[in-house]
């Protein structure tokens, strides 16, 4: 179902007003996991006036370590929620657990599967179950067809609504931390008729990177970016280091609306 040569058009995937994989470039924003009201209210509104289409942020989050800041889980749905509801941005947060389903097809436009979970087969047919635009990371070590095939678990079950994201792959180099494959854009071009959307943030680890992985992002044919923006990257809870601050994110939307179709 996800394979070009049986669907030469490319899909695009309709979200509230706006769509994915077709002319509109998609920009979403906010910072790695809602953290208070007041945080996630103000980043919603300065990402929304930079021209952010999209408010992401991690109400559940999948740490490496048990002892990190998990989340504030139901909490943080209420919250972004009451962001959508100050800004009109749709909202687009990770899921973990196929029991959170029903709370998250009801409070959410776009429910995320974190790289962790790409091959969580289990979840993958729950939400080929529902209606609701999933957004798939690509997995920490997973090749384009494993990625392709987990895909397909969603689109087997009835969904046709999934929109992938190659937010980096493990490779030797550690200096970053991981490698952002920008092959992978051409390659599922070829390969699918599934929208594909790049996060810098979390391929690279350094809000540095962040401008130039998103301008090479666009340059390689990305339908879109995902990117960490926070208030204050310096007290973030969870991934700081590689999140941008509002007046950072204004100038990198500036950037790339020269040579990208965004409203
Ligand atoms: C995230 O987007 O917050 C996240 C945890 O990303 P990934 O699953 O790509 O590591
Ligand atoms: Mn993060």
């Amino acid at each position: 179902k996800a394979n070009r040569a049986f669907h030469p058009a490319n899909s695009i995937i309709q979200i509230a007003d706006r769509t994915i994989g077709g002319e509109e470039f998609a920009i979403i924003a906010g910072p790695c996991s809602v953290e208070s009201e007041e945080q996630i209210v103000e980043i919603a509104k300065s990402v929304k006036t930079s021209g952010a289409t999209f408010l992401r942020g991690g109400a559940y989050k999948p740490r490496t370590s048990p002892y990190a800041f998990q989340g504030l889980e139901e909490d943080g749905l209420d919250l972004l929620k009451l962001a959508r509801q100050e800004t009109g941005l749709p909202i687009v947060t990770e899921i973990m657990y196929p029991q959170t389903i029903e709370k998250f097809v009801e409070d959410v436009d776009v429910i995320q599967v974190g790289a962790r979970n790409m091959q969580n087969f289990a979840l993958l047919k729950e939400l080929g179950k529902t209606n609701k635009p999933i957004l798939l990371k690509r997995g920490l070590s997973s090749t384009i067809e494993e990625w392709l095939m987990a895909a397909e678990y969603i689109m087997a079950g009835g969904n046709d609504n999934v929109i992938l994201c190659e937010r980096g792959i493990r490779t030797f180099e550690n200096y970053t931390r991981n490698t952002l494959d920008l092959s992978a854009i051409p390659a599922i071009k070829k390969l699918s008729h599934l929208p594909i959307i790049i996060d810098p943030s979390h391929a690279t680890g350094f809000s540095y990177m962040v401008e130039p992985m998103c301008m090479a992002a666009i340059a390689a044919g990305a339908d879109g970016v995902i990117i960490e923006v926070h208030n204050n990257p310096a007290k973030a809870l969870c991934d700081g280091p590689q999140s941008i601050t509002p007046a950072r994110f204004d100038e990198v939307v500036r950037k790339m609306e020269k040579y990208t179709a965004i409203e």
